[in-house]
């Protein structure tokens, strides 16, 4: 399990305040989007979830608004939808 990170392009002005799922801003609240251990094997943890770029650690942590990451479903990957334990 990873958490997702965009690249500086994806993060970029307001988009870093924009839930990732729905785009609504997520206020600072809400949950870090999460990645399965499948979607953040190898060099994919590396890539930026929104465009498939790499991000080189720079950018910020993909993030869901409070109605995106509420009860369960902020436990799902945010690439396959598989729960993530
Ligand atoms: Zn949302
Ligand atoms: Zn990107
Ligand atoms: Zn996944």
């Amino acid at each position: 399990m990873a958490t997702s990170r965009l690249c500086e392009n994806c993060s970029f002005g307001s988009k870093k305040d924009n839930c990732f799922n729905c785009g609504n801003p997520h206020w600072g609240r809400g949950k870090l989007a999460k990645v399965c251990s499948n979607c953040s094997f190898g060099s994919k943890k590396d890539k930026c979830l929104g465009c498939g770029n790499y991000h080189w650690d720079r950018g910020s942590l993909a993030r869901l608004c409070d109605n995106c990451s509420f009860g369960s479903k902020g436990d799902n990957c945010v690439d396959c939808g598989k729960h993530v334990f």
